[in-house]
């Protein structure tokens, strides 16, 4: 068994039903458990900023199966949900990243692991600090990074 951060986002739709649904296809998956999973978080959109607030949540899990077969099915999870991305950064009802998988490192441009981007943001290390205060990402305390974030706003869902 792996253990493996995922980070799931949407902003479009029903938000919470759209990562409830990818929950529940997460649990579909024989070779996939959830061991964690963290509160919503509603999150100021990054980048393209004409759009609604982001609905995030980090996930852990352990599963068998190896990285590029979770990536898979990972996007096929967000395939299934009828993602739909006409702009770069824009709206999307579901994205499925792989934040962390133990014992694996890739720079591979399909699967970048740890995902390139997660340290500069606070709905990724937020979350994920919740459900474990200790992780380290390439060599620096999960606190350390929290602490140097700036910018974007980010509140616990209060109903979630
Ligand atoms: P995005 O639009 O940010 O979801 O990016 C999707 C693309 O990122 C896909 O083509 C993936 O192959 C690639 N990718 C690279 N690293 C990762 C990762 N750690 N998790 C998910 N997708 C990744």
């Amino acid at each position: 068994m792996n253990k493996v951060y995922l980070g799931l986002g949407s902003n479009i739709g029903d938000t919470k039903e759209n990562i409830n649904k990818a929950i529940e296809l997460l649990k579909e998956n024989l070779n996939i458990s959830i061991t964690n999973k963290s509160s919503f978080y509603e999150t100021e959109p990054v980048g393209y900023t004409k759009q609604d607030w982001f609905l995030n949540i980090v996930i852990e899990i352990e599963t068998t199966l190896k990285p590029y077969k979770l990536l898979e099915y990972c996007q096929y999870i967000e395939s299934e949900l009828k993602r739909k991305r006409i702009i770069r950064w824009g709206p999307r009802s579901i994205d499925v990243d792989i934040l962390l998988y133990e014992g694996f490192k890739s720079n591979d441009k399909d699967l970048i692991v740890p995902h390139p981007r997660m340290c500069e943001r606070a709905f990724v290390m937020v979350p994920l600090y919740e459900i474990n205060k200790t992780i380290e990402i390439n060599g620096k305390n999960i606190k350390e990074i929290i602490d140097n974030l700036d910018g974007e706003e980010i509140r616990v869902k209060k109903d979630g």
